[in-house]
């Protein structure tokens, strides 16, 4: 599959949790251009890859040591093993991201906020190179939304019960999204390796894509643009009628409102 079409994956499978996160508005755009980032991110493991070129050498130096790590293209980034391992990975540099903005007016803990801004900067300009945008100055509205996310502290805010930083649930979120992209091309995916070596498909063997043929273009892109387009028009319309379900639960843990204000709120508004 494109690397096009894997970020589209990635955007649409944001866009299709959305409302079970409540994330909306400025929140929902961010995080859909960083789920389209981790859409191509299994590809790190291919040094040609899209992703792997983002800032020359240095991402392709990366790409090349996840290429021996993870025993070659469509090995372990392509499998669950993979896909935990980078979620844990995001989940820690949220924490730790989290962690120092908690503390409020600290600037000697900016490190903390190194390791979250080098993935958002790689996943942000992997993710408009994939999808074409900006051409040449992409890289540099990648590294630009990078700071700005991380500033305005975005890429961690809690979304789950289980307060789960949003930026581990955008990269497992487009990984999946990647995974399943390729198995419905021809390879398969190993998806219990370095146990098996099994390549599992999604769809039978007649109707597999062969990328960038003319199913491709002309059935899935169309298909993947259509779904996010709906989902899209779904989350906005969501966002409508159920207004600032994200920033009232964010008051209500900081300013301590009571519930029924809250309550009140949103239904004044609605
Ligand atoms: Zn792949």
């Amino acid at each position: 599959m494109l690397g096009r079409d894997h970020a589209l994956s990635g955007g649409l499978a944001f866009t299709a949790v959305a409302p079970l996160l409540h994330v909306t508005g400025v929140h929902l755009a961010a995080e859909i251009a960083l789920t389209a980032g981790a859409g191509v991110l299994p590809d790190l493991d291919e040094p040609g890859s899209t992703i792997a070129r983002t800032f020359g050498f240095l991402t392709g130096a990366f790409a090349w040591i996840v290429h021996k790590i993870s025993g070659g293209h469509r090995k372990g980034t392509h499998s669950l093993a993979g896909v935990a391992v980078m979620t844990v990975a995001s989940l820690a540099a949220g924490s730790w991201q989290a962690g120092a903005r908690a503390t409020g007016g600290r600037p000697e803990l900016w490190w903390h906020l190194v390791p979250a801004g080098l993935i958002l900067a790689l996943l942000f300009s992997a993710g408009f190179r994939a999808l074409h945008i900006g051409g040449h100055h992409g890289d540099a509205a990648g590294i630009a939304l990078a700071a700005l996310v991380i500033w305005k502290g975005w890429d961690v805010v809690l979304v789950t019960p289980r307060n789960v930083p949003v930026l581990a649930v955008c990269v497992a979120l487009g990984m999946l999204a990647h995974i399943a992209g390729d198995m419905c091309t021809h390879d398969g995916c190993p998806l219990l390796y370095p146990l098996s070596r099994h390549e599992f498909g999604l769809l039978p063997e007649p109707i597999r894509i062969t990328t960038n043929k003319l199913a491709e273009h002309w059935v899935v892109s169309p298909l993947l643009l259509a779904g996010l387009a709906y989902f899209l028009w779904r989350d906005a319309g969501f966002s409508l009628t159920a207004p600032d379900h994200l920033a009232g639960r964010l008051s209500r843990r900081h300013h301590h409102v009571p519930h029924a204000e809250v309550a009140c709120r949103a239904s004044s508004t609605g």
